[in-house]
């Protein structure tokens, strides 16, 4: 007996599901459903089947459609999703829609066709011309008969085809459809996610040749035309015109298979084919099309050379996940130990004993390059889920693991959500990388994620690091997790040697601000006579930083946010590096009108151009975010380099991320310590984390590295430590820091943005909130705020901010759900609040 109702999680802002009449669609628990939802249909989650009708008043609207007749969220999923849902205060069905990449694989498509009706409305009015009375006005009436006319040859047209091509408003359409001149229909489907290809195929002809008939092209074949082996066989020699020879003679050379689209090429008339095929001499198939993947043979074995410190990390992996018992393990490798390698041959372990593992990597670290890596060692088996892949090649991926045909899932963030069966390994790399932490609505943490997930099937999930995050190494040596270290680099090449280079005595010896130290300079000079190569880094973007006016001190600032706009010289433009806005570079002062308009400060672009005045012959390249748009200028640049075809790199973090090019063997470090001064506690670790990196990417080949590290902070622990290449240092005295101050790791803390385009709805909204903090009890919870955010203003709006610290997770969780609940009776809405748990930027 098929139950009547279901519960359907939709990705509204609303901590609610919603019930729904099933009506005997094939609906199943997992599943995604089309539903009706406030003049809209939206897709969502089947959440559970039931027989519990509401009440009497209640009138339930019905399905639209079931997209699915298994589930696409297994149970382990969904409860996944509920967890995201309670921990990071997230609609469920938000959740839900970021955990699925299938949003592609429904699109509401309507489109039009005349009815008999509209003919002889149109044919009469040819007849009696525009005099025809109307009380339509006559441009509205030309509108009406631009459509019908456009619609006269009776094929199907869609809405967006027929309203660019006629300039049709909705209503107008509307208006016809009411009229009956025009027939609406809905062609919205579940499409299969597998893409498909046409083939044209030479066929046997019939005995007698079949009426010419209209067949069409495109549409959903029958199932048997999947059957395409042995279908194609030879024609027999009929009248044929030159074009059609043509296609024939192309078709045979290629055995009688070709892609419609190859055949387009031949530069024959598109209908040739279509007569074709009229006349049962060609058949169109629809297949699958070839996947993404290149097809290759998966190395059986993973031939890396390992020393014992790796071979020990690789057995104890194997080992736990042998145990099937949740582990988690931190992976702490210094920079070029190998960590890559063990995380590849423990992926392989998995697969050899047949079953499934994740492998997370940051944003910018899965370029063309790695992914081809590897396919050619997982071949088939791995499925890549990144950023420039279409909506619908994710999708394919996805369906590709989801029914076990890839077991080795690789990607960033969301890969966490990746269907792999039997998922026995999950592998974080670079684990205290940001952008695990999505910054939006469900703003989950995919490190947390993977060990949520893992802990759910008893798996094993591994953190790597050469500069783990406050929070994953406190878990490791308050025994939560096993460390697992990797001390020395491969063949055991030295850490850099590190020089700091106090930039205030530099100051005083040249008596003016300067962005090279002359030690910078001797040491490049010297890599340029050798030939070796050098990195420069600067941790900020464009020309110069910022534009001031030196008659009023008014500094430009964007339209949108209270933040500096950013001169880019080669592009002619201010840019926000928050919101995007762009404007053209003022002459005058934009307040005061005088032309005392200063460019202060310097980003890596105005950097580049110093470093070609200062070394004209040396051949430079420059990484970040204006030079690449894509992995694929990421990579360009890269293999560039790697090739030896620049003697310098300079960029901004971009240049830390952990790539190897073994012909570095300086590392210059220009401005990477104005964190230190950001109003945010993170801002020592982050320092140290980033010069670790930059530190890590010299002497990585056979000649030893030198880093001249400039600051103007010589004396603070996070300089200190990362000169010295000491983390366990580090992370002491960051841990006792973090201790005295009642921050992460030690408490849980969540960042509550109260926000609004009117300053005043912003600063009443955190008003109502502060006014009830102040009188509820809330043991065990501190709450600092309402405060300014230390961005006040951020794309259009203004924000005022709590900051929420506690021992108790739980206590905290219950305060933010408490207060929710409050924001609404007092109709704050949803949407002008943000509760961000483990807050990663508090700006
Ligand atoms: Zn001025
Ligand atoms: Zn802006």
């Amino acid at each position: 007996m098929s139950q009547q109702f279901c519960d359907v999680a939709l990705p509204v802002p609303l901590d609610t599901t919603f019930t729904y009449k099933v009506d005997g669609a094939p609906v199943v628990a997992g599943g995604r459903v089309i539903v009706p939802f406030r003049e809209k249909r939206l897709q969502g989650i089947v959440l559970r089947l039931h027989d519990e009708a509401p009440g009497e008043r209640v009138k339930l609207k019905s399905i639209i459609a079931a997209l699915d007749s298994t589930p696409v969220l297994d149970e382990g999923l969904l409860a996944l999703g509920a967890w995201i849902s309670r921990y990071y205060l997230a609609p469920l069905g938000e959740v839900y829609r970021c955990m699925l990449p299938l949003g592609a694989e429904f699109k509401q498509v309507i489109a039009y066709s005349i009815t008999e009706r509209g003919t002889e409305a149109l044919y009469q009015s040819a007849a009696v011309g525009s005099s025809k009375r109307s009380h339509l006005g006559p441009e509205r009436q030309m509108a009406e008969y631009a459509v019908l006319d456009y619609l006269a040859e009776g094929e199907l047209v869609r809405e967006a085809t027929l309203r660019s091509a006629t300039g049709a408003t909705r209503e107008i359409l509307r208006n016809l459809t009411a009229k009956k001149w025009i027939a609406r229909e809905d062609l919205s489907s579940a499409r299969d996610a597998r893409r498909t290809i046409k083939i044209a195929c030479l066929k046997e002809p019939e005995p007698s040749p079949r009426p010419a008939q209209e067949q069409r092209l495109s549409g959903t074949p029958s199932p048997s035309q999947h059957a395409s082996d042995g279908a194609c066989r030879e024609p027999s020699a009929g009248k044929l015109n030159p074009n059609q020879q043509k296609i024939i003679a192309h078709l045979r050379a290629a055995e009688g298979r070709l892609s419609v689209e190859e055949l387009r090429q031949l530069s024959v008339p598109k209908t040739t084919l279509g007569t074709l095929v009229r006349r049962g001499i060609v058949e169109i198939l629809e297949e699958p099309a070839a996947s993404a993947v290149p097809a290759m043979q998966p190395r059986n074995t993973v031939d890396f050379l390992f020393t014992p410190e790796q071979q020990q990390a690789l057995e104890r992996m194997n080992q736990s996940v042998e145990a099937r018992q949740f582990q988690a393990i931190l992976l702490h490798g210094v920079t070029g130990s190998g960590k890559t390698a063990v995380y590849l041959a423990a992926m392989r372990q998995v697969l050899n004993s047949g079953r499934g593992s994740i492998l997370l990597v940051p944003e910018i670290g899965l370029t063309p390059r790695v992914a081809a890596d590897l396919y050619g060692i997982f071949g088939e088996e791995v499925a890549i889920l990144h950023s420039s892949l279409s909506d619908d090649e994710r999708a394919e991926q996805w369906h590709r693991l989801s029914r076990g045909e890839a077991r080795i899932a690789v990607g960033t963030r969301s890969a966490v959500f990746a269907p792999v069966k039997d998922l026995a390994l999950i592998i974080v790399d670079e684990e205290q990388d940001h952008s695990y932490k999505q910054d939006e609505t469900p703003r989950y943490h995919a490190r947390d994620i993977a060990a949520v997930r893992a802990k759910q099937l008893q798996a094993t999930v591994v953190f790597g690091s050469a500069t783990p995050s406050l929070e994953s190494y406190h878990n490791a040596i308050s025994g939560k997790y096993a460390l697992l270290r990797l001390p020395d680099r491969v063949q055991h090449r030295p850490l850099p040697e590190v020089e700091l280079i106090d930039m205030r005595e530099e100051f005083q010896a040249a008596g003016k601000e300067r962005l090279l130290s002359r030690k910078l300079i001797e040491e490049v000079t010297l890599r340029l006579e050798r030939g070796e190569q050098s990195m420069i880094l600067l941790n900020r973007r464009g020309y110069s930083a910022f534009v001031m006016c030196r008659a009023c001190g008014d500094i430009i600032q964007c339209r949108d946010c209270a933040i500096a706009l950013t001169h880019h010289k080669r592009e002619h433009k201010l840019l926000c590096h928050y919101c995007g806005y762009q404007q053209a570079i003022p002459r005058l002062c934009p307040k005061c009108g005088s032309d005392y308009v200063q460019f202060l400060g310097t980003g890596s672009e105005k950097l580049e151009d110093m470093l070609h005045a200062a070394f004209p012959t040396a051949r430079i390249g420059r990484m970040d975010r204006d030079t690449v748009r894509g992995h694929h200028d990421f990579e360009r640049i890269l293999n560039a380099f790697g090739a030896g075809e620049l003697d310098l790199l300079v960029g901004t973090q971009m240049i830390a991320k952990g790539h190897d090019v073994h012909g570095v063997t300086l590392v210059g470090v220009v401005g990477a310590d104005t964190a230190l001064s950001l109003p945010d506690f993170r801002a020592a670790e982050r320092t140290f984390q980033l010069l670790t990196q930059v530190e890590g990417r010299a002497g990585r080949g056979s000649s030893p590295g030198k880093v001249v590290l400039q600051t103007y902070f010589p004396e603070h622990y996070a300089v200190q430590f990362a000169a010295h290449h000491d983390f366990e240092g580090f992370y002491e005295k960051e841990l006792r820091f973090r201790g005295w101050m009642h921050y992460p790791p030690f408490t849980s803390v969540a960042n509550v943005i109260v926000r609004s385009d009117q300053q005043e709805l912003a600063l009443r909204y955190s008003g109502i909130l502060g006014k009830w903090f102040e009188g509820e009890r809330h043991e065990g919870v501190r709450v600092m705020g309402p405060a300014a955010a230390p961005i006040i203003r951020l794309k259009r709006e203004y924000r005022y901010h709590f900051l929420l610290k506690s021992a108790s997770r739980e206590r905290l969780n219950s305060l933010l759900r408490v207060m929710l609940r409050h924001a609404q009776e007092q109709h704050v809405p949803r949407s002008n609040l943000v509760v961000d748990v483990d807050a990663i930027s508090l700006l």
